[in-house]
């Protein structure tokens, strides 16, 4: 976007000054909450102390359009099941630690369509690799439970009231352990759940199993075809006798398939929480073309969730998805990160710290200068792709990564991406006649050239960390509980208090999850005396920040 001109800049200063306005106004608003207060709010105090932040309005002027409507004409490959079963059952998975995220059931090669399952209630309404492993996945989800003592501690507070009686929420993320956490969490806030994977690799088998064997229909297992991935969606939606009344999404394609094929449930949908750069690119897309028929949050925006989970999941879990899957050293290793966003700024950080030598693409003057000052060389792609031993993408964007560039690497060199799609690297442009492709282990191929050169190729080319690692519990819970949060206040919200739009959630409830976040730690706020307040011109209790903050 260019930098305003004359009276639009006017404006545009007019505006923010307006923007601190309202925030001041609404800290009065909520004078009588402190935050530690806070924590003591029902959920019928929340949601109508949210109805009455300014903050409510639309943001489209933060974000950046592109003419890609390729993003949302994307229909189902014609690809029919691909026999990953058969490759993954060929490779070895014995180098990965946890059981957990890599039960790819390789002694099982039956497509879960295939099989005839039922749970021990005698329902048969989900699809997952095999429901015998729910005790196991049971065991899984108390572990993650163990590091969600937030979001645990909301799932108490509420469940009498049942702010989420009559929802119906279909859900498209990644299946873990964590997530579970978050379905069981709506569910005792009184919610009926039906959930998809949002990634054909990123589903903890047995996790699906144990929300399955409880009751949610989940259609999900890991290593599914693309034609599988759609057919999964499909079963969450158009379930007999149940419409879906609010979408939780991670990546937009739940939403996608809504709006598309079931155009008239999609209507009636109340409100959609959507939680990745991508899909919130895609539903500002839609709302820009005036499209958009129902409200939508943009949860990947909340500062606890895109200041947590981009930067610190990635940070943590980055080394953990290289390692397990290549076994490499990092030091001294030669490095390219494209994209100095929250999760490339994650990555650089942590291959930094590993004696790697880290060098980062941009496209962005802004983050460019900050990878400098951090003292990484902003470099364009071509001048280091014949020397660098890993190349990451972490753009959310597309053909980051070209044919031409994937042919001008060296010898084992790396290449993996962190970014929602599996658009960055070019994978698609691989699969010709004169390349080779070998299944090494789960999750890793090497692409050989006719000279004998091999790439590496991580996840062919999905995201990294969900693929081919566990990522850090702790961080998830955050953003899960901005995700339960976005979800109470959508579906609770009085008519006409959200439009046709997409709308960030009020800092409050930022500063409301961080706070219930706090008690992990011990650690102890300052409070500000009246008389500071007053210098500042802050309510005492909050927000303490003007939304234009940066953080
Ligand atoms: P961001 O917008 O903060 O950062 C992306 C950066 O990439 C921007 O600075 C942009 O200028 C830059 N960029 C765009 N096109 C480029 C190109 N061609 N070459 C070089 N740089 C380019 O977004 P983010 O929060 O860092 O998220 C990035 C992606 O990672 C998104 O797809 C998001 O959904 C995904 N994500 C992944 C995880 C994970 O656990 N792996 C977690 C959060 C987000």
């Amino acid at each position: 976007m260019s930098e305003p001109e004359g009276d639009a800049k006017l404006e545009v200063v007019k505006q923010a000054s307006k923007d601190v306005k309202e925030s001041e106004n609404v800290a009065e608003k909520y004078s009588a909450m402190t935050v530690s207060k806070n924590s003591e709010m029902n959920m019928g105090e929340l949601s109508s102390a949210f109805s009455a932040v300014p903050t409510h309005k639309p943001v489209k002027k933060q974000i950046q359009f592109v003419e890609d409507k390729q993003e949302f004409s994307r229909f189902p490959t014609k690809t029919g099941r691909r026999s990953l079963s058969r490759s993954i059952s060929q490779s070895s998975t014995d180098s990965y630690s946890s059981a957990a995220s890599y039960t790819d059931s390789s002694d099982d090669e039956t497509s879960p369509r295939d099989k005839t399952q039922v749970n021990s209630k005698g329902s048969s309404d989900f699809c997952v690799k095999n429901i015998k492993q729910a005790e196991f996945g049971r065991r899984e989800i108390e572990i993650a439970e163990q590091d969600m003592s937030a979001l645990i501690s909301l799932r108490k507070r509420a469940q009498s009231e049942k702010p989420l009686a009559g929802a119906k929420i279909v859900g498209c993320t990644h299946i873990t352990a964590q997530t579970a956490v978050l379905i069981e969490t709506l569910v005792a806030l009184g919610a009926q759940c039906r959930w998809t994977a949002c990634n054909i690799y990123s589903t903890q088998n047995e996790v699906a199993a144990a929300l399955s064997e409880t009751g949610v229909a989940v259609f999900a297992w890991k290593g599914e075809s693309e034609d599988d991935f759609w057919w999964c969606i499909d079963r969450c939606v158009n379930s007999e006798g149940w419409q879906p009344n609010t979408i939780l999404d991670d990546g937009g394609d739940l939403t996608h398939w809504m709006y598309k094929k079931y155009p008239n449930v999609f209507k009636k949908i109340r409100g959609i929480v959507e939680e990745s750069v991508t899909g919130v690119h895609r539903l500002y897309q839609l709302s820009k073309a005036g499209k958009l028929c129902v409200p939508a949050m943009n949860v990947n925006d909340s500062v606890t969730k895109q200041k947590f989970d981009n930067l610190y999941c990635c940070r943590e879990s980055i080394l953990d998805g290289l390692k397990r899957t290549t076994d490499i050293m990092f030091g001294g290793k030669q490095v390219v990160v494209c994209g100095y966003g929250e999760v490339g700024k994650g990555c650089c950080a942590a291959l930094k710290a590993l004696g790697a030598i880290v060098c980062v693409t941009e496209i962005d003057p802004i983050c460019a200068l900050q990878a400098c000052m951090d003292g990484f060389r902003v470099v364009k792609l071509n001048e280091v792709i014949r020397q660098v031993d890993v190349t990451i993408t972490c753009t959310g964007n597309k053909n980051v990564v070209t044919r031409d560039q994937l042919d001008r690497m060296k010898n084992g060199s790396i290449v993996c991406n962190m970014g929602h799609s599996n658009t960055e690297i070019d994978v698609a442009s691989l699969r010709t006649p004169e390349l080779t492709w070998e299944r090494v282990r789960s999750q890793v191929d090497h692409v050989i050239w006719p000279d004998g050169k091999r790439v590496i190729l991580l996840a062919e080319g999905r995201l990294l960390n969900l693929s081919c690692s566990t990522v850090p519990t702790f961080v998830l819970s955050i953003t899960a509980t901005t995700q339960a949060l976005a979800l109470i206040e959508l579906y609770n919200a009085p008519e006409g208090r959200y439009k046709q739009d997409v709308y960030l959630l009020p800092k409050k409830m930022d500063e409301y999850v961080a706070s219930l976040h706090l008690a992990t730690f011990d650690a102890h706020l300052t409070e500000l005396s009246d008389d500071q307040a007053k210098y500042l011109g802050l309510n005492k209790n909050g927000p303490f920040k003007p939304n234009y903050y940066r953080y």
